[in-house]
């Protein structure tokens, strides 16, 4: 399976695509984690990085894209993966088309976690106190949500256009989200039953 997993920033799309690795046994490709880990190694892309998402900005398109090949391009990835946080607007929808019809690999599924702004901050304030992570600050996560409405909201429609996604209702706990959204994945795996 190979999966896109969109929603805004505190959608519980990170802890979800973790839960869905657990049942599907194929990788979770986060490409926040990716560029979170290049900041802790201290590589020039990392801390670029590193500087733009403290401030809840993007990183640019072609600095993803080297980054996402390579991730791409790994062993692992041969039986599919769930991918989280890319593509972040239409040009990397584009790109990452393009990627994966070159790899012969595209994509099964696009699922979007709806959830409301409200519970997104109520969310985001909870994960800044248990990870500490210093994009979660109100002001950055603001930010956040402006450029995901304004750059990420339309990939979801990029998708619908394609006929690839589903989307989930992600008010709930972290099981019951988990539970629609196993549900849809054996639909699409066993589309009789
Ligand atoms: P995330 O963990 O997905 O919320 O990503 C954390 C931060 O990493 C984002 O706020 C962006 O600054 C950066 N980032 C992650 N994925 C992308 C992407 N596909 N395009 C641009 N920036 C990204």
């Amino acid at each position: 399976m190979r999966i896109v997993l969109l929603g805004p920033p505190g959608s519980g799309k990170g802890t979800q695509a973790a839960l869905l690795v657990k049942q599907l046994g194929v990788p979770h490709i986060s490409t926040g984690a990716l560029l979170r880990d290049a900041a802790n190694r201290g590589t020039e892309l990392g801390l670029k990085a590193k500087a733009l998402s403290d401030k809840g900005e993007l990183v640019p398109d072609r600095d993803m894209a080297g980054m996402l090949e390579e991730r791409l391009r790994q062993q692992d990835v041969v039986n599919g993966f769930i991918l989280d946080g890319y593509p972040r607007n239409l040009a990397q929808a584009e790109t990452l088309t393009t990627l994966l019809e070159r790899l012969e690999q595209p994509v099964d599924e696009a699922i979007l976690i709806d959830i409301d702004a409200e519970q997104i901050i109520k969310r985001i304030a909870k994960r800044a106190q248990e990870e500490g992570r210093a994009d979660d600050t109100e002001k950055t996560v603001r930010n956040r949500l402006r450029v995901y409405a304004e750059q990420t909201a339309p990939v979801a429609d990029y998708y619908a256009e394609r006929g690839l996604l589903t989307r989930v209702l992600g008010d709930g706990s972290v099981d019951e989200i988990f539970q629609r959204l196993f549900s849809i994945l054996n639909m699409a795996t066993n589309p009789t039953e």
